[in-house]
């Protein structure tokens, strides 16, 4: 078997074809093809405004700007995903913290985020932010975290990096709940330009505020100017922004991918009940469906079981890469790497996060995925497993 990475982009003639069409173009940065994706993401996602970003890094920090984090302020994220979620809160000079996941849906546990709050009510130190992660494309407990914001006074950026295509009580993540939510784009998301992120919000003055952040904090709407127009050149700098831009020819390449999300969504549902059929019953967990939200299912991560399941884990992943199968492990808690703990975080900390990461195994995952090489990852695994 030639190596089978764990996630892969799928791109068709029609995607080539769009952005051939922006090469032979006018416009390669930031142009009509970028307005045309943000309207389409938009429309898709349910929501006023998606503003399209260069990464969904760049997405986090300027809605974490937007959102008014700055030095003093406090954000929470979870401790389970990818160092950006956490990062983009010390960008703006504010501090982070965490909050452990639930061991069933790996996101930020409703229990654990109750009792910290309440801890934090006491102490006098209330978060201003929380930035729940929709970890492999599941959508967290938005509603009830939206009740906590609204209890305690703290806004909420999603961080839905994975859940493009993700559903949560009948409506497309990004379309309510949260003050803002951040997609990726990158090459191993759901839909992708290369690089590329965007932010959604219901909130009009937000989204400007982000369209502005993420070109230097300049705007050319004379609405928004401070003082006197000077004339049909005149533009002002509001706030210290960015160049965060997307490309014309990666937003064609997005919306192109975007048109067929729902085709890109069933195969990897396909995929998934393939696996899970063929794994059912082996000694290992694997992910749980959920009757009020629809995963975009970015990642099949199945845990090893047992009392040597660390051993186990890593076992099995040498022996899967010996046999060029691109198992990965998402995620290495963010409060484990040095920096953070250099921060003063410890290990122990946020224990499910920790004992989750110590079994995790991430399968290949991805629409073109066959049925025929999803048996051989399955196979592999069983001898792995029960060598
Ligand atoms: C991929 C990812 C990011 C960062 O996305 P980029 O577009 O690569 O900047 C942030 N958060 C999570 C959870 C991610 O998986």
């Amino acid at each position: 078997m030639s190596f089978v990475p764990y996630s892969r982009q799928t791109i068709s003639d029609d995607d080539i074809t769009a952005v051939i069409n922006v090469l032979r173009s006018e416009f390669l940065t930031q142009g009509p093809a970028v307005e045309d994706f943000e309207r389409a993401f938009a429309q898709k996602h349910q929501t006023q405004h998606a503003v399209a970003v260069s990464n969904a890094t760049a997405g986090l920090h300027i809605a974490c700007l937007a959102l008014d984090i700055a030095p003093g302020k406090l954000v929470w994220t979870s401790p389970n995903s990818f160092l950006a979620s956490a990062n983009c809160a010390l960008y703006c000079g504010a501090s982070v913290d965490f909050v452990d996941i639930d061991p069933v849906t790996k996101n930020i546990s409703l229990v654990a985020l109750e009792e910290k709050l309440r801890a934090a009510e006491a102490a006098g130190k209330l978060p201003d932010l929380l930035i729940p992660v929709d970890f492999a494309g599941l959508p967290a407990d938005l509603r009830e975290m939206r009740g906590l914001a609204d209890q305690y006074g703290f806004k909420i950026l999603e961080d839905a990096s994975h859940a493009i295509g993700a559903s949560y009580l009948g409506a497309p993540v990004g379309s309510q709940w949260a003050d803002a939510s951040v997609f990726s784009l990158h090459a191993v998301k759901i839909v992708t330009s290369g690089e590329g992120g965007v932010v959604t919000t219901q909130d009009p003055k937000l989204a400007a505020r982000l369209r502005r952040l993420r070109s230097h904090g300049i705007t050319r709407n004379k609405s928004e100017f401070a003082g006197k127009d000077d004339g049909p050149w005149y533009y002002q700098q509001m706030d210290l922004g960015f160049n965060y831009r997307l490309t014309d020819f990666q937003a064609a390449l997005a919306a192109s991918q975007l048109g067929r999300l729902s085709q890109l969504h069933e195969a990897r549902m396909a995929c998934v009940e393939r696996y899970s059929a063929l794994l059912e019953t082996l000694p290992l967990k694997i992910p749980v469906h959920f009757k009020d939200r629809v995963s975009a299912w970015h990642l099949y991560v199945i845990e090893v079981d047992g009392p040597d399941a660390e051993k186990k884990r890593l076992k099995i992943f040498n022996a899967m890469r010996d046999s060029h199968i691109g198992v990965n492990v998402h995620y290495i808690p963010i409060h484990t790497q040095p920096f953070y703990q250099r921060l003063g975080f410890r290990r122990g900390q946020f224990p499910n996060a920790e004992m989750y990461y110590s079994r995790a195994i991430s399968l290949p995952l991805f629409p073109e995925l066959t049925f025929e090489v999803q048996s051989g990852v399955v196979e592999k695994l069983k001898m792995a497993l029960l060598a």
